[in-house]
């Protein structure tokens, strides 16, 4: 068996790596690098001719960003993935198209029949359902990340296991990652592998959000709250729903705005894919959480009804690159009575990453903002920390060899040695193995 990085490696993005047996193959993941510069997996004109099978973790775009510039460039191949994956990856496809129409800085990039292609493509599988492909067998199997994110595990001469994106905490929404996998090799992501990451835990950044939810609402001011669309935005707002119904934060009108509605949409209509008691409410009882009334959506273009009294806004982007979170950024920045609560990873060059780091003045849309408003930071992270890596790692039965992609070289190093009972391998991009 051979096994190639095409992206991945070193780095958060473009995840993208082959596992061939014989003729036979499975592309695991075909995602972009989104940042000052968008990059690509290394994949040549030929491979993308050659592939015909994907397998694809979750819907995230670092994971399924290049399906269509795949197809796009002439590419044609089947995509598997749980069916959440499915619908949800059409709403960021459309999403991610949009924005590169804005910024129309290639000159050719995928069209909106590209995505068609990718969905006309994909074919849906269940967890724990075998698929043969020749010499090799694959199966889905819960990551815990993102509603019907996966781990791939392939089974040839050996069997080797993808973590995707994993975690092995159970969230408000989703039964952690399945644990005791039998694989010889796991190529496992490290974007919290460093000694010092220690995730807290959800009860934790609760109580630690309702806090100062709280005393900003008390104050008068407004909570802002960017999110990504999907995953972390309902975490958060089933959180602030089931603390408002309980009382343990004020009563104040919640605003979403941005994907995130879409985004909600789809995790109602696989809410099987959802922790069991999440289904029973939503399935079982008049107590849907998604469908609650505190939640709100601004209806006016200006959205100034939004500041008529304090309110809790959760919008789009998550590391405010655009999207209506800046709109709301810009009205209430000058206010030292609001709140800017940052809940995700904020990367370097944007305004979330600047204020996070103390920044006092930022540009919104080529204007100078001052900035009054309180900056917090409290972590509810889809991933697993350090510890949290090494126990998944523990988990999987008759292992020998990790292969440690997806996060920076640095936290790589740290959690390489932190696991050398095992052969610990840090490839590069474009590397093959023969296992
Ligand atoms: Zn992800
Ligand atoms: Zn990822």
């Amino acid at each position: 068996m051979k096994l190639t990085f095409f992206g991945g490696c070193r780095e958060v993005g473009r995840s993208c790596s082959l596992i061939e047996s014989g003729g036979d193959h499975l592309l695991i993941d075909c995602g972009v690098k989104i940042g000052k510069e968008e990059e690509y997996p290394l994949l040549s004109h030929e491979d993308i001719h050659r592939i015909k099978h994907i397998g694809i973790t979750h819907t995230h775009l670092d994971h399924v960003g290049f399906l269509p510039h795949f197809f796009h460039e002439g590419g044609k191949a089947r995509i598997y993935s749980t069916k959440p994956t499915r619908d949800m990856t059409q709403l960021l496809l459309a999403d991610y198209h949009r924005i590169l129409h804005m910024r129309r800085h290639r000159k050719s990039y995928f069209s909106l029949k590209d995505i068609e292609s990718v969905l006309n493509h994909s074919h849906i599988l269940e967890y724990g359902q075998g698929t043969k492909l020749g010499n090799l067998n694959f199966s889905l199997h819960p990551a815990g990340h993102i509603l019907g994110s996966s781990m791939i595990r392939v089974q040839g001469k050996k069997s080797i296991l993808f973590t995707g994106d994993v975690n092995n905490r159970g969230t408000r929404l989703l039964d952690p990652a399945e644990q005791g996998i039998h694989a010889h090799t796991l190529v496992m992501e490290s974007t919290y592998g460093a000694r010092g990451d220690v995730i807290p835990s959800i009860k934790i950044a609760s109580a630690e959000l309702a806090k100062s939810v709280t005393r900003t609402l008390h104050k008068g001011g407004f909570v802002l709250i960017p999110a990504f669309a999907v995953g972390r935005s309902q975490e958060i707002l089933l959180t602030l729903e089931s603390y408002m119904r309980s009382g343990a934060i004020p009563k104040a009108p919640i605003y979403v705005d941005g994907m995130i509605l879409k985004a909600n949409r789809i995790y109602r209509q696989n809410v099987i894919y959802a922790r069991k008691e999440i289904q029973m409410r939503i399935l079982a009882s008049d107590e849907d959480p998604f469908a609650s009334t505190l939640f709100k959506s601004p209806r006016t273009k200006h959205k100034s009804e939004v500041f008529e009294e304090p309110a809790i806004i959760v919008s789009t982007s998550g590391m405010l690159t655009g999207g209506p979170i800046l709109r709301y950024l810009s009205e209430v920045a000058g206010d030292h009575n609001s709140l800017l609560m940052l809940v995700g990873y904020q990367a370097e060059g944007t305004i979330g990453r600047s204020l996070l780091d103390g920044a006092r003045t930022i540009e919104i849309d080529g204007e100078e903002v001052d900035v009054r408003l309180k900056v917090e930071n409290v972590s509810f992270s889809a991933h697993s920390d350090h510890q949290g890596l090494l126990q998944f790692a523990s988990s999987v039965k008759g292992l020998k060899r990790i292969f440690l992609v997806h996060g920076e070289d640095k936290k790589q190093g740290e959690l390489a040695a932190a696991l050398k009972r095992f052969e610990v391998i840090i490839p590069k991009n474009g590397e093959s193995y023969n296992l």
